[in-house]
C-alpha cells in the first residue's frame, strides 16, 4: 500500500513497540496496528485475537465452523492467503463472491475473506435476512479509496460545469466502494468487472457520447484504446487532486473517455522492464498480465485478461510451457502449485503481495468464526438502503449488459 505524506492518515501517537521505542502513525499502519480513518474501509478491530502462533488455530477454525454448519457461508478470495483459502467454502474473484452470497439465502452469516469494497458488494447483492462479516475491518483497497464519494461528486460538477454532464455514463469498476457504486447507479451508469470491461465500455456510448470510468485509470485505459480501438488522445486522466481535475473545459468536452486518476497498487508496480527481465531470465516465457497493469506494460506482454482469464489459460496451457503471470502473488504461487507440469512464474522478482488483503489472516477468521458460534456478530458490513438500491441498480445493469 503507498501512502503519500497528502494522504497519510492522522492517527493518535502509537503506543511503544518495545521498551523505549514508540512507533509512528503510519509504521503502526504498516504493521497492521491501526488503520486509517479517512479511507473506506473501517477504522479498527475489535476484540482479543488470538496469537498467529497458536498452534490450534486451524483446528479451532475446523471445530467453529462445523459447529455453525449451513449457518455460515465463507467467501475467499483468488487473492487470500493459503491459510484461509483452506477454509473457504467458494472462491473466485469479487463479483463471483457476491452472486454466490446471494445464491445462498440459507446462511445466515456470510464471511468475506476479501476487502472492505467486497464485502459491502455481498450485503447489498444478499438478502435482508443475511449479515455479512470482514473479519478484520481495516483490509481495505488502495484502490477504492483512491475515490471517494466528494471527490466523484466534485468531479461530476465538473463534466456539468464543462456542459457534458448530461451526455456523460459512468462505469465503475467492481473495485470501488458502495458510495461510488451508488453514485454510477443514480447517473445511468453501470459497473463493470475486469471481464466485461469491454461490454460495459461499448454500452456506455452507445447510450452516452461520453464515459467517465472510476476509479482505475488502467483498466479504462487499456479497454479503451486494446479494445474498442480508441486513441490515447481520445482518453484524459481526472486527476481530483487537482482544480479542474486538472483539465480544462475544452479537454472535457473532447474526450470520450474521462479516467480517473486512481490504480491498483499491487498491481500497479509492474514495468515493461519486468516483462524484459523475465523474457531473458525464462526462455520461451509467454506473459500473461491482469489489465489493471499499466498500458505499456499490456503492450509489452503476450496476453491480457481478468483472474478467472489467468486461471483458465493455465488450465488450458499444455505440460512443459512456461508462464509469467502479472498480478497478485498469493494467486500464482497457488497457481505454480496447481500445475507442476508447467513453469509459473511471479512477472517482478520483488515481492507483490496485495497488503490489505493480506490482513485477514488465520487469528482473524478464527475470532469472527469463534465469535459467532458465542451469539456474537463482529465486524458486520452494512451499507445504507439508498446507497445500496442505487448501487444495485447498477450492478444489475451490469448483469443486462449486451
Ligand atoms: S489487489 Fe489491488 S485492486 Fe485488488 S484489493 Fe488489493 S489493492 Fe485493491
Amino acid at each position: 500500500m503507498t501512502i503519500s505524506p497528502q494522504s497519510a492518515p492522522t492517527l493518535p501517537t502509537g503506543p511503544e513497540l518495545m521498551p523505549g521505542v514508540t512507533a509512528t502513525p503510519l509504521a503502526l499502519l504498516l504493521l497492521g496496528r491501526q488503520s486509517d480513518p479517512a479511507s473506506e474501509r473501517g477504522v479498527d478491530c475489535p476484540g482479543e485475537l488470538p496469537a498467529s502462533s497458536d498452534p490450534t488455530l486451524v483446528e479451532r477454525a475446523r471445530a467453529a465452523k462445523a459447529a455453525l454448519g449451513d449457518r455460515v457461508f465463507v467467501l475467499g478470495h483468488h487473492y487470500q492467503r493459503d491459510e484461509v483459502i483452506e477454509f473457504a467454502d467458494v472462491t473466485g474473484d469479487s463479483f463471483r463472491l457476491a452472486q454466490q452470497a446471494a445464491a445462498r439465502p440459507e446462511a445466515e452469516f456470510i464471511v468475506f475473506a476479501g476487502v472492505h469494497f467486497m464485502a459491502e458488494s455481498a450485503d447489498i447483492l444478499s438478502g435482508d435476512h443475511q449479515k455479512v462479516l470482514l473479519p478484520d475491518l481495516a483490509a481495505g483497497c488502495s484502490m477504492a479509496d483512491m475515490a471517494s464519494i466528494e471527490q466523484v461528486e466534485r468531479c461530476w460538477e465538473d463534466l456539468q460545469a464543462a456542459g457534458v454532464a448530461d451526455t456523460t455514463v459512468p462505469v465503475s469498476y467492481m473495485n470501488s466502494s458502495a458510495a461510488i457504486k451508488g453514485f454510477t447507479g443514480r447517473h445511468g451508469g453501470t459497473i463493470c468487472t475486469s471481464s466485461n470491461a469491454k461490454r460495459a465500455l461499448q454500452w456506455a456510448l452507445s447510450s452516452g457520447t461520453k464515459v467517465l470510468f472510476l476509479p482505475d485509470q488502467h483498466l479504462g485505459r487499456n479497454t479503451a484504446v486494446l479494445e474498442l480501438g480508441l486513441s490515447l488522445e481520445d482518453c484524459v486522466l481526472y486527476d481530483p487532486h487537482k482544480p479542474g481535475g486538472g483539465l480544462t473545459p475544452e479537454q472535457l468536452q473532447a474526450a470520450t473517455v474521462v479516467l480517473w486518476k486512481g490504480h491498483c497498487s499491487v498491481h500497479g508496480r509492474f514495468t515493461a522492464q519486468s516483462v524484459a527481465d523475465v523474457r531473458e531470465r525464462v526462455p520461451g516465457v509467454t506473459v500473461l498480465v491482469h489489465p489493471e497493469v499499466r498500458h505499456e506494460v499490456v503492450l509489452a506482454a503476450d496476453l491480457v485478461g481478468s483472474t478467472e482469464y489467468i486461471i483458465r489459460a493455465l488450465d488450458a496451457a499444455p505440460a512443459g510451457s512456461s508462464w509469467a503471470i502479472g498480478t497478485e502473488l498469493n494467486l500464482v504461487r497457488r497457481l505454480a502449485k496447481a500445475h507442476p507440469d508447467k513453469t509459473v512464474v511471479f512477472l517482478d522478482k520483488t515481492v507483490c503481495f496485495c497488503s490489505t488483503m493480506n490482513r485477514i489472516d488465520l487469528p482473524h477468521l478464527v475470532w469472527t468464526l469463534e465469535s459467532l458460534v458465542q451469539g456474537r456478530v463482529v465486524n458486520q458490513i452494512s451499507v445504507e438502503p439508498e446507497t445500496a438500491r442505487h448501487a444495485k441498480a447498477a450492478l444489475e445493469q451490469m448483469l443486462a449488459l449486451p
